[in-house]
């Protein structure tokens, strides 16, 4: 499923060919996308449009128009868009949507299994519809060491399941939240609220960096993960953890192991994340002795 870095290469693909052009016509083929609306109402509404901006929330690809209101693209599992070449489209059973722009060009919606939505939204409606869904962007200033402790606090749930859960940080999913927990070594069942400072600080900046990192290879192509130009990301040559069990760990050599974690595929290093980390023992154990563990948080 595409994540952070995947919709972010989408939209950075996607603006250049879409910004200041006008929907000249629109085709919506399956009803899935746009329900609980009619596909020809939502394509006579949409045509005409103008883009002014294409935006990304957490997983959201946001097509903003002149017009103020706003086209959200969520593509699921294996949605994905495809802005035709010098040759036109390709025929494509899974093609749910093509937009004609008013250069005559052709961006395409595919997706296989479906999941995928389309809603435009009137203006001003954007905002308070993204806000009751998200958390935090991972790169927004707001975004701090200190807010990522509040949106954990009180949380049982393993800390995996509450980097998931897209209104405690928006844009993880499966994979990347696997990363930034090696990262950090942090073990995926640890109790969210059991995150000391350091820990915290250390998961704040891999949530950045394993993100980045994903950016930096525009996303990873497991399965139907595309580009708008039809090529793949390079980030699943480089996972550090992610679908690699069994395989040495980058930084200790231990065999990755896989589990799972509220019903998801879950990998990690068994030496690098431990279940119950060192340091929290030696911090109650050294309780006595606060100048050690001063020193030691200090690293
Ligand atoms: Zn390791």
């Amino acid at each position: 499923m595409p994540e952070l870095p995947e919709v972010e290469t989408v939209r950075a693909k996607l603006a250049p060919v879409l910004t200041g052009r006008r929907f000249d016509s629109v085709e919506i083929a399956d009803a899935r996308l746009v329900r609980p609306y009619e596909p020809a109402e939502v394509a006579a509404e949409l045509t005409g449009e103008q883009v002014a901006a294409v935006e990304r929330r957490g997983k959201y690809l946001i097509v903003r128009f002149e017009s103020g209101r706003a086209l959200l693209i969520h593509l699921r599992m294996t949605g994905s868009l495809r802005a035709a070449g010098a040759n036109g489209l390709e025929d494509d059973a899974h093609r749910r949507a093509v937009v004609r722009l008013d250069n005559g060009s052709d961006v395409a919606y595919r997706d296989v299994r479906r999941f995928g939505t389309w809603l435009l939204l009137e203006p001003g409606e954007l905002d308070e519809y993204l806000a009751s869904r998200l958390g935090e962007e991972p790169f927004d200033a707001l975004f701090t060491t200190a807010r990522l402790g509040e949106r954990l606090r009180k949380r049982r749930a393993p800390i995996k399941a509450a980097l998931l859960d897209q209104r405690t940080l928006a844009g993880m999913g499966n994979i990347y939240v696997d990363e930034a927990l090696w990262r950090a070594r942090i073990h995926p069942l640890r109790p969210a609220e059991s995150l000391d400072r350091n820990e915290l600080r250390r998961l704040h900046r891999a949530i950045r960096a394993a993100l980045e990192h994903g950016i930096a290879r525009q996303g990873s192509t497991l399965r139907d993960y595309r580009l708008p130009d039809g090529g793949e990301g390079g980030m699943q040559h480089e996972f550090k953890v992610y679908g690699r069990g069994d395989e040495p760990c980058d930084r200790c050599g231990t065999p990755i192991a896989k589990s799972r974690v509220g019903g998801r595929g879950t990998w990690f290093c068994p030496a690098c994340q431990p279940e119950r980390p060192a340091a929290a023992q030696a911090a109650s154990k050294s309780s006595s002795r606060p100048s050690r563990s001063r020193r030691q948080s200090s690293v």
